[in-house]
């Protein structure tokens, strides 16, 4: 039997179907799940004067974009993640407007913007020092249920109210007002930040129906922020998990990634584990973690844990190549050790990728990332046979794929995942030739206009 047949037959997949519904079919869409859209009164926010916020801590593009929306008599506020952080002295990833102008108006008042989004528009403003400010216009509720899951079109605006009962938690749904200095708070973010509690807005289960990609951001920001998951949200969690297989493929890839690359994938993955959305994600991983009688002692946890420190080194730009290596290697591990022979050299590549296949497409993983980490798992097999050669080892550090090979086996080494043989040899590797720095991999840059003929 060929390496590639066994590698086959070796596949276990107890979900089959998970992650593989076509969202066109969700039958969410056919039933028109009911969305849910808040109280219909108007609501008083709560509004808070006493905080930390400073606007030194404030994007100086984000501040210029509020003023001018502000000069022009229009509402504006910073929202979302940015308040959140403010109030919780964490550095911002970026900053987000909401406004009571138009995308129209707003693309009148700003020499630099763009308006973009086919579902819902909203402007790209450019700040003078070059950064892109997301400008939204304030959301309304949907006008009947239907309408909502169906959206070809999102267009219609709403107040600031409307549009943070849409938002996915209360402490998501925060609003800052820079001319007055004041926090408004809707929906009870406030409380939930100084408890550190996250909580959906609104029915967890529905909200989770609506969009399960939700599923992942709560436990990315429980586990980012160290918040408790609110008890009825934590359960939702769990009880909608499955829904998961409604949801656009990339999106579930993009939130995975963030969660895992983001500084907390050991509690994240903790939580996809106690949650039980692992094995809807990646029954491979859960099965490799349930070989334990506690899933922390799955050697993945304490990959998890060098990946943390990793993205402090570097700075936060983790490459997804190497989060999908540390994932997948304690699987490879797992299986590798059962084949009733060892792969040939010639064979370990295609060994890998049948192995890391059906992980792939469950998770629509973009090609490049899957390459980087197929190449740095053959690299740890090819080093192994170098077996100390010095011009074998000279050719590895050229190899294109070395800065992430290396910085793999350092964290192997971290987590005693060597031998020590194997663990000396890549001492002397590491010191002869030291990788240089990490980088995330650039975007490949689009071509503009139609293709041409040849
Ligand atoms: P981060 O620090 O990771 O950027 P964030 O809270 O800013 O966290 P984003 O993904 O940038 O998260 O989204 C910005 C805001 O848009 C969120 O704070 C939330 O209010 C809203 N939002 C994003 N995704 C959803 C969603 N799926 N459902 C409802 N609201 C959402
Ligand atoms: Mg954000």
């Amino acid at each position: 039997m060929s390496i590639g047949q066994i590698a086959k037959s070796l596949r276990f997949d107890p979900f089959p179907r998970a992650l593989s519904a076509d969202p066109a079919n969700s039958p969410l869409k056919s039933i028109g799940f009911q969305l849910w859209c808040g109280p219909m009164e108007n609501v008083e926010p709560i509004k808070l004067t006493d905080h930390i916020i400073s606007h030194k801590d404030i994007e100086t593009d984000a501040l210029q974009v509020l003023s001018r929306l502000h000069d022009y008599g229009f509402y504006a506020y910073l929202v979302g993640g940015s308040v959140r952080d403010l109030l919780l002295q964490r550095t911002p990833k970026d900053f987000d407007v909401v406004t009571s102008a138009q995308p129209d108006e707003i693309r009148r008042l700003f020499r630099r913007c763009r308006l973009v989004g086919r579902r819902f528009r909203l402007a790209h403003v450019i700040g003078r020092r070059g950064k892109v400010i997301e400008t939204a216009t304030f959301r309304a509720k949907p006008e009947d249920d239907r309408e909502a899951l169906l959206i070809t079109d999102d267009n219609r605006f709403g107040t600031p109210q409307s549009d943070a009962y849409r938002r996915d938690f209360t402490v998501n749904a925060l609003f800052y007002d820079s001319g007055r200095n004041e926090v408004l708070d809707y929906v009870g973010g406030l409380e939930d930040l100084d408890a550190r509690i996250l909580r959906t807005i609104g029915d967890p289960v529905t909200r989770f129906r609506e969009d399960p990609v939700r599923i992942l951001r709560a436990i990315k920001f429980a586990a980012r922020l160290d918040f408790t998951l609110e008890e009825e949200t934590r359960k939702a969690i769990t009880s909608e998990r499955t829904e998961l297989a409604k949801a656009a493929i990339p999106r579930i890839y993009e939130e995975l990634v963030r969660m895992l690359g983001g500084g907390a994938a050991e509690r994240s993955l903790q939580l996809l584990n106690e949650l039980r959305v692992l094995e809807v994600l990646a029954p491979e991983i859960a099965a490799v973690c349930s070989l334990y009688p506690e899933p922390e002692h799955c050697v993945l946890h304490r990959f998890m844990h060098c990946l943390d420190d990793q993205f402090h080194q570097i700075q936060g730009k983790m490459p997804n190549g190497l989060i999908l290596t540390a994932l997948f290697w304690p699987v490879y591990q797992a299986i590798s050790s059962e084949l009733p022979r060892a792969p040939r050299p010639d064979e370990q590549r295609i060994l890998i990728s049948e192995l890391m296949r059906p992980m792939a497409l469950r998770l629509a993983v973009p090609r490049r990332s899957m390459e980087m980490a197929i190449s740095t798992i053959e690299g740890h097999l090819r080093f192994k046979r170098i077996n100390g050669r010095r011009s074998g080892r000279v050719g590895f550090a050229r190899t294109p794929n070395y800065p992430m090979a290396a910085v793999f086996a350092t964290m192997r080494r971290e987590v005693g995942d060597m031998s020590t043989n194997e663990n000396a040899a890549w001492e002397q590797q590491l010191e002869e030739f030291p990788p240089p720095p990490l980088e995330q991999p650039k975007p490949r840059r689009r071509r503009r206009g139609p293709r041409r003929r040849r």
